[in-house]
């Protein structure tokens, strides 16, 4: 089969690599569409150290079951599917308490980091645990259910935040999963939800989306923020980026006894204003991956609720995928989500 190889840093070619075979309680999938995930852009130049070569990446992605494993009896050759990118075990204490991002041996499908390796969805098939699966409707294109993933993502963090409806919100960054973090946050009937981003262009697609504010990054964000909270903060920051900055900014915007939560970690540490947290009783909440989001992931999008199109910069095969990780890599303007197709139909 075809599939994108990470062979060295930074190195990404189109190699022929044998079909996995499917264990028992495994699926074979023809991969339709993935999407590039800014993991696989940092770890594609050995930053974030977990996409150790030789490795094909892809967590993000929706196809066609093409085999099943022996002991596999809900699924069948034709369904249409996307899956979860967290490979759980499904009976640690974490999985047993329903917390399977946080899978005890939790392993992330397209990544190698020392401890393990997992072959990724960059290829014409991967095989994956039936228990990961996800059925599609039959009208969502594949390229749309490749971003499932992250709309997952989006509405693990919004749970985690207990926001109700009077609640005002702000999203930090306007990237792939700040713009739906908004749109789930909209989606749960939030009214005031303030959107802030460094780049003007993103922020007008968050306008588009739904974002009653936006607010390009600047020094006096602080006192924009507080001039529309009644001089409060808001009650419910998502930090969607990871930086000093960022962080910094979600925990001045919060009110006294709000929540922010933390779902960007560009950074593996950043400097914690520890007594304007304590003093202010900010709670901090951590929001990995997700877990049992899929289904609201799916009737959100199918619905139309969630709109993941405008996100889509390119649909571009395998074989342009090593051009589109250089130019997401160079930090190309106006450049979102890009979603590869390693089969030759959509
Ligand atoms: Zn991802
Ligand atoms: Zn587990």
């Amino acid at each position: 089969m075809k599939a994108l190889l990470l062979s060295s840093y930074n190195h990404l070619e189109l190699a022929n690599l044998p079909v996995p075979s499917p264990a028992p309680d495994e699926v074979l999938i023809r991969v339709a569409a993935c999407g590039i995930c800014g993991s696989d852009v940092h770890g594609y130049d050995g930053s974030s150290g977990r996409r150790i070569p030789p490795l094909v990446m892809g967590h993000e992605a929706a196809g066609i079951v093409s085999a099943v494993g022996s002991s596999i009896s809900n699924f069948a050759p034709g369904d249409r599917v996307t899956f979860d990118s967290t490979v759980y075990c499904g009976a640690c204490p974490s999985c047993l308490r329903g917390d399977m991002n946080l899978c005890d041996s939790r392993q992330v499908l397209g990544v190698s980091c020392g401890d393990y390796r997992r072959a990724g969805a960059f290829a014409e098939f991967v095989a994956v645990p039936a228990r990961i699966l996800h059925r599609l409707p039959e009208n969502l294109p594949f390229a749309e259910a490749a971003m499932l993933e992250a709309v997952a993502v989006a509405i693990h963090g919004v749970n985690l935040a207990h926001i109700t409806v009077s609640d005002s919100v702000l999203v930090i960054g306007a990237g792939t999963i700040g713009i739906l973090t908004l749109q789930a946050v909209r989606a749960g009937g939030c009214k005031k939800i303030l959107v802030t981003d460094v780049d003007q262009d993103r922020l007008n697609l968050a306008k588009q989306l739904g974002a009653t504010e936006t607010l390009l990054s600047a020094e006096n964000l602080q006192s924009q923020i507080l001039q529309l909270t009644n001089n409060q903060g808001v009650d419910v920051a998502l930090e969607c980026v990871g930086r000093n900055e960022t962080v910094a900014a979600g925990i001045d915007a919060t009110r006294k006894g709000g929540t922010l939560v933390l779902v960007g970690n560009i950074a593996p540490n950043v400097n914690l204003p520890l007594q304007k947290v304590v003093t202010r009783q900010i709670r901090l909440q951590g929001s990995c991956a997700s877990s049992g989001e899929y289904p609201r992931a799916i009737e959100l999008l199918a619905s139309g609720s969630i709109k993941v199109k405008p996100l889509i910069t390119a649909i571009a095969p395998l074989e342009d995928g090593a051009s589109w990780f250089q130019r997401l890599h160079n930090r190309e303007p106006n450049l979102l989500k890009v979603v590869l197709t390693p089969g030759t139909w959509s």
